[in-house]
């Protein structure tokens, strides 16, 4: 070997190291970003981020600043006494995890969050036994090890912790097996991450917290690997739509400070059993680690990594799955943890990578790992997966200029778009990430984007509805174009097949909303635009507060608006039904139920009938069979309890309601029915019913665009309510819902969209658009 800087570190560590690693010959020594420096001044694209540390990157200052800021503040506090870092950093913490988790012990590293969590298991639970998975991770030392699967790893150390049992990972019935009144606590990694980037069905995640709560066994979700951002949304239980009893973090936490974190869920903080003296820890909840965690979050918050992961992961996943080559078995992954297959050991093409500047990892024998840092460019990102391909088809890569899949064909941009939508969660109340993802790929499409105070996606040709407000409007009035960004809950994993792709979201209502901003970007190209288009993306349309539409529907007077809602490619939406929720409450003392009296279910269920029996009658005579024209009536839940004194029940009824309706009046004799019988009312999600006609501009614009593009138009009224109703009334008539997506779909588990029909959409929007808002373009 020279004796070079290098060399002498090497020698160095070997001659005093341990010497349990299996190191290889590279001494680092700087990075920045997603790149790091060896000692001989060498560059390599860190794919490795210290095993998933370094989501924000190396080198960052907000960090930097952070920790020497505390340090000389205070750098130790036992957790015996208060600190205001440590406050500031729980409660953030707190209103950043999935639902449910309201309380977290602060500890050093993933090994030490396991085995408090198998602690709290225990005393929680009062059983001893411990399930994990075949191939799963938790860590290195004693109560860790015993969970973690590889032989490799635990045999030597035997005997470990007794109970602790694998079953097949994605394999419910070996849970339903195994799960049983001796076990505390299920341990599970939503995305195994050393044991080969095996990423955890929906079935099984969903069925594990099923038979962990009928069995009153906690479920522990191990986030270690997955957490902060790594899998496309802040922690990968958001995908599944899980609420761990127990989740577990800490690599990229501290944004490379050594951190972790046991964060406890409702089961445990409610047995009342996780008491005073039963954990404990000297470095625990350190303010120097607090204040390196704080500044990790808000450069994870601010720079958006999450969907800035989901972003980058879908183009390298499409990347990696079109490599041809005999060497690959499968790719794998989900964000930015990305796993490929070899037929063969993987240790070798590691040395090629590794000789042409790309740090990767193994997970397991024959995978190869790849965990960069989130904030990782496009263009690093293009240049491994170039390396990669070269190494493993032994040529050069065809991409070697390396454009991300929509900078090649407009038409895949258009669907890149939608699927990278799909892959950001965004459930009413929680549509952050989406809106931040969209105002950042409005502005790579040509528009001026941002995200309003509401938190509203907005985008528009022009920069003064664009968010730059030093610029002054056009005169002309706007085309708005309304769409929401929010979906009803439960995941479905996002796909594409046979032209068809899957996803929570493809029809109510992103695929909408994805087309109005695709055919706004191709009208913005064309120049010469005699009005200004906007499109918004509102927030809690599914929720009754419909908080979104009602933030701007005095913000724009449109000379058009266009509802995101999916009414088919060829079909236009003139009119929703109103809405009225009714909340009932009957309270009565308990009786013998031998006796006269009537019980609080008999009352509502009565008054029910009522209700039921109104809207018949008021049918029979205004409305004959007209769905839209009739009052729909439906009984949506009704719950009874008793406490030994009284009997109460609960219940809600939804109205739709016709055209022309007198809702006070409603309103009223409800009340009145309810006095008599003395029921408690309420009411909220009050909507008028809103239609217009297929004769103003913009139905007949779209009558024009469907027939130009082959198709027959087809106008229909819907039964339900949407963000028209909200703008309708102030907005006035030229207003249509309208979008790809076939609106039976809405709110299933089977809700998809062809690829084609979303294409056909926004051609047809594309046309209305330059209608109404190109300067010399004619109707025809
Ligand atoms: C890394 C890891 C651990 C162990 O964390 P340490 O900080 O190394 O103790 C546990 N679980 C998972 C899933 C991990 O990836």
């Amino acid at each position: 070997m020279v004796d070079t800087a290098m060399t002498a570190i090497i020698e160095q560590e070997n001659t005093y190291t341990s010497g349990v690693y299996s190191k290889r010959p590279v001494a680092i020594v700087r990075g920045s970003g997603a790149v790091v420096w060896d000692a001989e001044g060498r560059e390599y694209i860190d794919c490795m981020a210290g095993h998933g540390v370094a989501n924000i990157g190396h080198g960052r200052s907000e960090v930097a600043s952070a920790l020497a800021a505390q340090a000389q503040r205070l750098v130790t506090c036992s957790e015996t006494l208060y600190n205001d870092v440590r406050a500031n950093l729980l409660q953030r913490l707190v209103s950043l995890l999935p639902d449910g988790l309201s309380r977290v012990f602060l500890c050093n590293s993933g090994a030490e969050a396991v085995e408090g969590a198998f602690k709290f298991a225990r005393l929680v639970t009062g059983r001893t036994n411990i399930i994990a998975t075949l191939r799963g991770f938790h860590g290195r030392s004693m109560g860790a090890l015993s969970a973690t699967w590889e032989p490799h790893y635990r045999e030597p150390f035997a005997p470990l912790l007794p109970g602790v049992s694998h079953i097949r990972y994605n394999n419910l019935e070996a849970a339903e097996a195994a799960i049983n009144d001796q076990t505390a606590a299920v341990i599970v990694e939503l995305v195994q991450g050393e044991g080969g980037v095996h990423v955890a069905t929906q079935e099984f995640i969903t069925g594990l917290a099923r038979l962990c709560r009928e069995r009153g066994a906690l479920l522990i979700v191990d986030e270690i690997q997955t957490g902060f951002g790594r899998t496309g949304s802040l922690f990968a239980s958001e995908q599944y739509g899980v609420q761990p009893d127990i989740l577990c973090l800490a690599k990229a936490l501290g944004g490379g400070v050594p951190m972790g974190a046991i964060c406890l869920g409702t089961r445990a903080i409610e047995s009342g059993r996780i008491g005073k003296g039963v954990h404990g820890s000297t470095f625990g909840g350190n303010p120097l680690a607090c204040a390196a965690a704080l500044a990790t979050l808000d450069v994870i918050e601010r720079e958006e990594l999450p969907a800035r992961a989901a972003r980058r992961g879908a183009y390298a996943l499409e990347r990696l799955q079109a490599i041809h080559s005999p060497l690959i078995r499968q790719v794998r992954g989900k964000g930015l943890l990305l796993g490929i297959e070899l037929t063969k050991r993987a240790q070798p093409y590691l040395e090629k990578l590794l000789e042409r500047g790309v740090i990767a990892l193994p997970a397991g024998p024959n995978v190869i790992r790849l965990l960069p840092p989130l904030v990782i460019t496009e263009e690093q990102l293009a240049h491994v997966l170039d390396v990669i391909e070269e190494v493993l088809t032994g040529g050069r890569s065809e991409h070697s200029t390396s454009p991300l899949p929509r900078e090649e064909s407009s038409n895949d941009a258009e669907a890149v778009l939608l699927y990278n939508m799909l892959t950001i969660p965004s459930y009413s109340s929680q549509e952050g990430a989406l809106a931040h993802y969209l105002a950042e790929q409005a502005r790579t499409f040509g528009l001026h984007a941002y995200v309003d105070e509401a938190g509203n996606f907005v985008a528009s040709t022009h920069a003064a509805y664009g968010g730059q407000t030093d610029e002054a409007a056009p005169e002309t009035t706007p085309i708005v174009m309304l769409g929401h960004m929010d979906t009803v809950h439960g995941n479905i994993p996002v796909r594409l097949e046979d032209g068809i792709l899957y996803g929570r979201g493809a029809v109510d209502a992103k695929g909408p909303l994805a087309a109005f901003v695709c055919a706004t970007a191709r009208l913005a190209q064309s120049g010469n635009l005699a009005r200004p288009v906007i499109v918004v993306g509102a927030v809690e349309e599914e929720s009754a507060t419909s908080k979104g539409a009602r933030a701007v529907v005095n913000r724009y007077r449109p000379e058009a608006c266009v509802i995101g809602e999916p009414s088919g490619s060829q079909g236009v939406t003139i009119g929703y039904k109103g809405r009225l929720l009714i909340h009932g409450r009957v309270v009565r003392p308990l009786s013998h139920s031998a006796g006269p009296q009537q019980s609080s279910n008999e009352d509502a269920t009565a008054f029910w009938e009522r209700v039921r029996q109104h809207a018949a009658e008021w049918n029979k005579q205004h409305a004959g069979n007209s769905p839209f024209a009739s009052l729909m009536p439906s009984l949506r839940s009704i719950n009874s309890q008793q406490d030994g004194l009284e009997e109460q029940t609960s219940f809600m009824i939804g109205y739709r309601l016709p055209p022309n309706f007198d809702i006070a009046e409603l309103r009223e004799k409800l009340g009145r029915w309810a006095y008599e019988d003395d029921i408690q009312l309420s009411f909220t999600g009050e909507e008028a019913t809103f239609q217009t006609t297929r004769t103003t501009p913009l139905a007949r614009a779209f009558n024009v665009a469907i027939r130009a593009t082959g198709e027959q138009p087809v106008f229909k009224y819907k039964t339900g309510t949407s963000d028209m109703n909200v703008v309708g009334p102030t907005w006035g008539q030229n207003i249509v819902a309208y979008g790809p997506g076939d609106s039976r779909l809405d709110h299933t588990p089977q809700e998809h969209i062809r690829i084609a029909e979303y294409h056909h959409a926004i051609d047809v929007l594309e046309r209305v658009l330059r209608q109404l808002a190109v300067q010399g373009e004619r109707t025809r």
